[in-house]
């Protein structure tokens, strides 16, 4: 397996085409075989998730509701079905290195997770100012910890040395075939459990899990509509959609953490997918994803992240469309005191900024 590593393209981007000469010129695989071929790698690991009746959303939204229940995974976000296809392909001298990431969130929970069941060792590089109870929750799940520097920047240039002085494989979190492949497995479960689903609202962030599912959504149903969501400030892939290459874009705190970051100025795979593919962007405001957030548990009784909901809170704000809607609710890593907060209508501060709170009410 010729796995290419994100962090050595980024720190030296020159060196793409010596290090690997042969997956630059790779096409992705056809959408479906492609999907087919990941499910059958990932289990054992990543879940088949149920696609939920959302009867109280169906009602409000005067249209049929499917929840594709991503937070049931054992690392309780879809980004296992990646990290498990991507470990699942690693070939033994790999398997024997072990694999590296830096990222906090749901993907760093995922490679942990995966390479565990998997038996094999994993390293998650962190910066320093990380809190421990993130750090905890990541050694329980069996990874090894690298607290380096005061950035993640910092953190990447240890998983670039990790990778070229120790052999270790990086995993990256969305822009690589394999990732997509597994993220993509949603649509295949969603379109087998309801062929008639009419369009999909998805979040958006490196656009692994849109670009991936859209693929192989249009493969399955060319007649789909596939919506991008991204929240109103610092959505890259948005961003870069409209100025037709990858661009960084500024990132102000959000209820929405999981959905930050930039897709890669070197992106490879899923700028491409998501252009091709997705049919129309909508962007939310932090107040919209408050009140989807408190919506998904007044009225279905389902705790989520903020990042998680974002695709709910377009449809809360007037993205219309007609036909039964599939939603991802991604991932519920969220801190719970926030949450309370939330649930309660009461002020959440981000950063430097306040976000008013309102009570909920239907
Ligand atoms: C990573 C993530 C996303 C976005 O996925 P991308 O592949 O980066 O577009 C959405 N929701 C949650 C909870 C995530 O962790």
């Amino acid at each position: 397996m010729n796995y290419i590593s994100w962090s050595k393209i980024q720190v030296n981007p020159t060196n793409m085409q010596q290090n690997c000469p042969r997956d630059t010129q790779v096409a992705l695989p056809p959408p479906l075989a492609d999907a087919e071929a990941a499910r059958r790698d990932m289990a054992g690991v990543a879940l088949r998730t149920p696609l939920l009746p959302a009867p109280a959303l169906s009602e409000m939204l005067g249209r049929e509701v499917l929840l594709k229940m991503e937070t049931m995974q054992p690392s309780r976000a879809f980004k296992l079905r990646g990290a498990a296809t991507a470990i699942a392909r690693l070939n033994p001298a790999a398997r024997a290195k072990g694999v590296v990431c830096c990222s906090t969130g749901n993907h760093g929970r995922a490679v942990a997770y995966a390479a565990q069941q998997s038996g094999i060792r994993a390293v998650v590089c962190l910066s320093e100012l990380v809190p421990p109870n993130k750090v905890a929750a990541i050694e329980a799940l069996g990874a090894e910890v690298r607290r380096i520097g005061r950035s993640q920047d910092e953190a990447a240039v240890e998983v670039a040395r990790l990778v070229a002085e120790e052999g270790m494989t990086d995993i990256p979190p969305f822009d690589h075939p394999d990732i997509m492949a597994g993220q993509s497995t949603i649509a295949l479960e969603m379109l087998e459990d309801r062929p008639d689903l009419a369009h999909l609202v998805l979040q958006l962030s490196g656009g692994g899990l849109a670009g991936g599912m859209a693929r192989v959504a249009k493969a399955m149903n060319p007649a789909i509509r596939i919506t991008g969501v991204s929240m109103q400030h610092g959505a890259a892939m948005a961003a870069s959609l409209k100025a037709g290459r990858p661009v960084d874009v500024d990132e102000p705190h959000s209820l929405a953490d999981s959905l930050g970051g930039g897709i890669g100025l070197h992106n490879r795979f899923t700028f491409a997918a998501c252009r091709d593919h997705i049919d129309d962007h909508w962007t939310v405001s932090e107040a919209e994803i408050y009140r989807a957030m408190q919506t998904l548990y007044y009225r279905e009784r389902l705790v989520s992240e903020g990042g998680a909901v974002a695709g709910l809170a377009a449809l809360l704000a007037g993205l219309d469309g007609s036909g039964p809607v599939g939603l991802v609710i991604t991932g519920d890593a969220v801190d719970m005191a926030q949450f309370n907060a939330i649930m309660a209508g009461q002020d959440v501060t981000l950063g430097e900024t306040i976000l008013k709170g309102q009570p909920w009410q239907l």
